[in-house]
């Protein structure tokens, strides 16, 4: 890029929120620059997040299930033998064929990308220390903070990516480890326990908490993701704080105590997966250059159209406020540029959804039954057993439940909570009827095929009226 060239839009960051908003800028007829330092686009998402650990989940339970449970359902395999390179080399052709693919996006749509790491110069000029060598500096008449987020540490343990990791590591083992320790039994913890746990490991979950799942999960339906994790061998110990750890030679061990003090008690393996949680990301990126300041958890502080205190220079992803999700930093990226370039932008924040995808997996969008009792809001429930789903019974996951809440007075829909089969897509339905403002009745009285497991979504919804037809 010549310095003598502004451009319309200048991206920091060339994750799921920068190389969004860059395409969308491209469409949009500006001219449009993306930096980007790790030397392929789509940040931890698609490098070191939801793509390669969705590869290892799905391809994970396929082993799990071929050992487990095929002989009952009339297949009998002489031998299934696990190849962790192979697996490997079929998550990375997930994620070069994906990054390559958002690279293309850019040419078609015009985006200049620049390979390298940017700090700030002054309010409208970034200074690139590029990746092959050298430097240039970028001006922009808009600049987008998405340098997204890190692995938040914990105290005392190095991570060293072999023997205390975070998800990165935990993505990346080479060999399967006879005992995994996981802190954190938030999503990527119980992601990462359940890929290691069906390749073969002894699994251990220790969340400060006395429920797993993180933030935002039902407690009905944590309550029941545990019990089902607990069955497959995933051992967990909630309400227990880690005092502490230390690496001896092949073992790393962690003293652990009741979180209400107790006996303290070690245990050790051969992996720690440090999963506490992520932290904004803006190390090298020159905010002190402009004066630009971050919130107590180093959040970079915007409005309502995603502007800092420097009006020009506005923030998505990761790096500001609101869940750390894809789908939540893709949404804001297509805003930001609305605001940009048209003056107003959209994201509804109380109709994004997440999914853990374990199995069964666990989704949900809106608020939680707790949210609800905390914030005084009537609500009915209704709910809806997968072993009373006929499709469910065809395929001999019955594990689960689907449960909706609704208001009393004028059955709005509130939220819906499904642990099951496939509810990461079945969620899709509950957060377009949410989005629509929908009714449970307006749920009940849609004709949903049969037999499929979406038929539990609309029986929950009739159940929130007492009138479930199967159950
Ligand atoms: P990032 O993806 O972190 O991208 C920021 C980019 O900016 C990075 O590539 C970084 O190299 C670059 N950068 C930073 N500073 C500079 C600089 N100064 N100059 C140049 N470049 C810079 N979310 C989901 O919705 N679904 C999932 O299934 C899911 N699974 C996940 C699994 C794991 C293991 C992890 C860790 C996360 C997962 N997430 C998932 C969360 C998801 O990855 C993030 O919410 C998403 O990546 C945020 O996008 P972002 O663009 O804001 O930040
Ligand atoms: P998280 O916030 O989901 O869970 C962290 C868990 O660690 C919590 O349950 C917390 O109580 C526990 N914890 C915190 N400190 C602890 C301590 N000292 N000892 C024991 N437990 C402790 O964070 P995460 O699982 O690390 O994930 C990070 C982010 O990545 C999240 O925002 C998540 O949404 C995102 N992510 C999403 C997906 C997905 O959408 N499927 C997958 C992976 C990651």
């Amino acid at each position: 890029a010549s310095e003598a060239e502004e451009k319309d839009l200048v991206i920091i960051g060339g994750g799921v929120a920068g190389y969004v908003a860059a395409i969308k800028a491209g469409q949009e007829g500006m001219k449009v620059t993306c930096i980007e330092k790790r030397g392929t686009l789509g940040g931890t998402c698609l490098n070191v997040g939801c793509i390669p650990s969705k590869s290892l989940l799905n391809n994970s339970h396929l082993y799990h299930q071929i050992l487990h449970d095929s002989k009952h359902r009339g297949i009998e395999v002489k031998e299934a033998k696990l190849n962790l390179t192979q697996m490997m080399k079929a998550k990375e052709t997930s994620v070069s064929g994906l990054t390559k693919g958002v690279e293309f996006l850019f040419k078609k749509n015009g985006v200049e990308y620049i390979k390298g790491a940017g700090t700030f110069q002054d309010e409208h000029t970034i200074k690139v220390e590029l990746n092959d060598g050298g430097e240039t500096t970028v001006k922009g008449k808009n600049i987008l903070i998405a340098t997204g987020s890190e692995v938040t540490p914990f105290p005392g343990l190095q991570i060293d990516e072999k023997r205390v990791v975070s998800s990165t590591g935990a993505i990346a083992l080479t060999e399967v480890p006879e005992k995994l320790l996981v802190i954190g039994g938030g999503i990527i913890g119980l992601e990462m326990a359940s890929v290691w746990s069906r390749l073969g490991s002894k699994v251990t979950v220790v969340e400060f908490l006395d429920q797993i799942g993180g933030p935002g999960m039902d407690l009905e339906i944590a309550k029941q993701t545990q019990k089902i994790l607990k069955k497959q061998g995933i051992v967990f110990k909630t309400g227990t704080k880690v005092l502490g750890g230390a690496q001896n030679g092949d073992i790393v061990s962690l003293e652990v105590d009741s979180a209400k003090g107790g006996k303290a008690e070690t245990l050790d393996a051969a992996v720690v997966l440090v999963a506490i949680g992520r932290r904004p990301y803006t190390a090298g990126l020159g905010l002190e250059n402009i004066g630009m300041e971050l919130d107590e958890r180093g959040r970079v502080i915007i409005d309502s159209e995603y502007r800092t205190k420097i009006p020009h220079i506005r923030c998505v992803g990761d790096v500001t406020f609101g869940p750390m999700l894809a789908h939540k930093a893709e949404e804001e990226a297509v805003a930001v540029v609305e605001y940009i370039k048209k003056g107003y932008g959209h994201v509804n924040y109380g109709c994004i959804p997440s999914v853990m995808y374990t199995f069964p997996e666990v989704a949900w969008v809106g608020q939680s039954e707790q949210d609800l009792k905390k914030a005084g809001i009537a609500y009915r429930v209704g709910t809806f057993p997968f072993s009373a789903n006929s499709r469910a019974k065809t395929n001999l996951d019955t594990d689960g439940m689907v449960k909706m809440l609704a208001d009393p007075e004028t059955d709005r829909i509130l939220g819906v909570h499904i642990i099951g089969p496939n509810a990461g897509e079945m969620i899709a339905e509950g957060t377009l009827a949410l989005e629509y403002g929908a009714s449970s009745e307006d749920i009940a009285r849609t004709c949903h095929a049969h037999p499929t497991l979406a038929e539990a979504f609309k029986e929950a919804a009739m159940a929130t009226h007492g009138k479930a037809i199967h159950f």
